[in-house]
């Protein structure tokens, strides 16, 4: 631990800009607000801009969520400016802007997709969460507001630890942020477990209708526009439903879409030990972990799935070959 520091980039710094990707997970909110808390607690002289689209509401109770900017609209230059959890800049979106005009560039991540796009990259693909390398960056004071932004980024991006990411390190960082006393608990029911009722009703609806195929080692299910409307919800109200059918006893890969435009979809892949999700994602100009990662698609349900087989069928014969 402790191979980078952030005190080494602020040198001079005056103004500092950060953003995390477009449609904010848990990940991308925690280190982003992780660090924003950091910066403003222990270096007051240095102004602080976070940017980020629209969060979840469940993630507003964490310190400093008031003070998110959603837009670019503000001609603003930065000394310095840092991208956390972002693989490629295209995921910046809008505030793409702020970073082009920066003196400085610093990216924070641990997607094993990433581009290097920056001036200086600090990336961890073996690191469970951006928070988690955010922490390891930090040797100032972490106060109660920074640890609740790290902790949850971390229980979002690991499935609340279990997932294969996670390390005896992000167990040993997890538990120095619970011991500030954060209500550890809650935050995990509260932003990770707890549904609304339509929340459920659309992971219900999406089970019902999802498809096993390749003699039942894949599975999809879809999303459409129209049921956007009906039930009146976001993309974020689809956390979790990829989760399901990842655990479907026998599935290896599982995909789930939704229509962002016609003929237009946001695919997310999870996988549990053979398939490479990162590798397909990255193919279809995506990009994101082993076991998570995503793209968008363009084309009709039955084109965007069987462009994916195809995909993951060449792994399955390669995982063949090697036997
Ligand atoms: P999700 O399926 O939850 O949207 O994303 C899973 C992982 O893949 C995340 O780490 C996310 O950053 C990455 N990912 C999802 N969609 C895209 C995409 O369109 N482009 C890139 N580069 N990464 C993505
Ligand atoms: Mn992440």
């Amino acid at each position: 631990m402790q191979e980078y520091n952030i005190n080494n980039y602020l040198d001079g710094v005056k103004k500092i800009g950060m953003c995390g990707h477009i449609r904010p997970d848990g990940d991308c909110v925690g280190s982003c607000l992780g660090l924003y808390t950091y910066l403003k607690n222990n270096y007051s002289e240095i102004d602080v801009d976070l940017y980020l689209e629209p969060i979840a509401d469940k993630f507003k109770f964490l310190k400093y969520s008031d003070e998110i900017i959603n837009n670019a609209d503000a001609d603003k230059e930065y000394d310095l400016f840092i991208v956390l959890d972002c693989s490629a800049i295209d995921r910046i979106g809008e505030f793409a802007k702020y970073f082009n005009s920066a003196s400085k560039t610093l990216c924070i991540d641990h997607h094993v997709s990433n581009t290097e796009f920056a001036d200086v990259n600090i990336v961890y693909p073996d690191y469970s969460s951006a928070s988690e390398v955010v922490f390891t960056l930090l040797d100032r004071e972490i106060s109660y507001d920074t640890a609740c932004a790290l902790y949850l980024g971390i229980i979002h991006d690991t499935g609340v630890l279990k997932y294969q990411s996670t390390s005896a390190q992000t167990m040993e960082i997890a538990g120095k942020l619970m011991s500030k006393g954060i209500p550890f608990t809650d935050i995990i029911d509260d932003t990770f477990y707890s549904k609304t009722y339509v929340q459920n009703q659309i992971l219900g609806r999406a089970l019902l209708e999802s498809v096993l195929f390749y003699d039942g080692k894949c599975i999809f299910s879809v999303v459409k526009k129209d049921e956007f409307e009906f039930y009146n919800i976001s993309s974020s109200d689809l956390d979790g439903i990829v989760e399901q059918l990842r655990i479907t006893k026998g599935v290896e890969c599982a995909i789930f879409l939704y229509e962002t435009a016609p003929l237009e979809y946001k695919v997310s892949l999870r996988s549990k030990d053979l398939i490479d999700v990162s590798k397909i994602a990255t193919y279809f100009g995506g990009g994101g972990h082993k076991r998570a990662a995503g793209f968008c698609a363009k084309g009709t349900v039955y084109d965007v799935i069987n462009n994916i087989s195809e995909q993951i069928e060449l792994q399955f014969e390669k995982e063949q070959d090697n036997i």
